[in-house]
């Protein structure tokens, strides 16, 4: 089992008396880190006020820039621009395991998130888990393949998930459900992006004990196969 990935946050960072947002993990290996800053250059204008911190890895030992704006009434939460290079995915990760349509989409969202569009980053989300779900589907149910991917998410769900659904809250099954224009009046509107990644990481989790779970049948098979072939 891989150890299990907590998500991605920023976090504020304190180096030579100045609080920088970075991310928690790092952009070339993805486990959960504490950086080690190495030095930091300010970029400015009459426009900005940008500060870019260099940071290191303690754990694969590569080095990557986080840029921040310490412009004018910007706040603290607001500082995080990006990071070089940006944050994705590599094969420590449990995403490995999944299509490469998804990897696309997740990474996107992820990004989207990280640089504030919490929108798009959430419709991102929601198109990721239908394509996690219908990919576990099609491995579990190989026969039923064009339903599944003509289907939409909550049909899926449904039809081919009949084990999982109990996971989905009432709420979370609503937000599946409804138009944008529905709930994002509410203002629980960007506690669902949390339970729908947090749904994210339980089907990735599921999907890596799924294809463990084949390996070791396949590998029984062929022992019993070979055992008979003996005798
Ligand atoms: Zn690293």
């Amino acid at each position: 089992m891989q150890k299990h990935e907590t998500k991605l946050k920023k976090v504020s960072y304190e180096y030579d008396d100045k609080e920088y947002i970075v991310i928690s993990k790092c952009p070339h290996c993805n486990l959960d880190i504490h950086p080690n800053a190495e030095d930091s250059k300010d970029l400015e204008n009459d426009n900005f006020k940008i500060r870019v911190i260099s940071l290191n890895c303690p754990s694969c030992k590569n080095h990557y820039f986080i840029f921040n704006d310490f412009g004018e009434g910007v706040p603290a939460n607001g500082k995080y621009l990006f990071s070089i290079p940006m944050y994705g995915f590599n094969e420590h990760s449990l995403i490995k395991n999944t299509s490469k349509k998804f990897q696309s989409l997740y990474t996107q969202s992820i990004n989207t998130e990280l640089l504030g569009y919490k929108d798009i980053s959430f419709f991102g989300y929601i198109k990721s888990l239908e394509i996690l779900l219908k990919d576990i589907a099609v491995i579990e149910h190989p026969e039923s393949e064009d339903q599944i991917l003509f289907c939409n998410l909550t049909t899926c769900l449904e039809q081919f998930h009949a084990t999982n659904i109990h996971l989905f809250s009432n709420k979370l099954l609503e937000v599946l459900k409804c138009d944008y224009l529905h709930y994002q009046k509410t203002d629980s509107f960007f506690s669902y992006i949390d339970l729908v990644k947090d749904c994210i990481d339980y089907f990735l989790l599921y999907l890596e004990l799924l294809l463990k779970t084949i390996t070791i049948n396949e590998n029984n098979k062929l022992i019993n196969e070979a055992k008979k072939g003996a005798n």
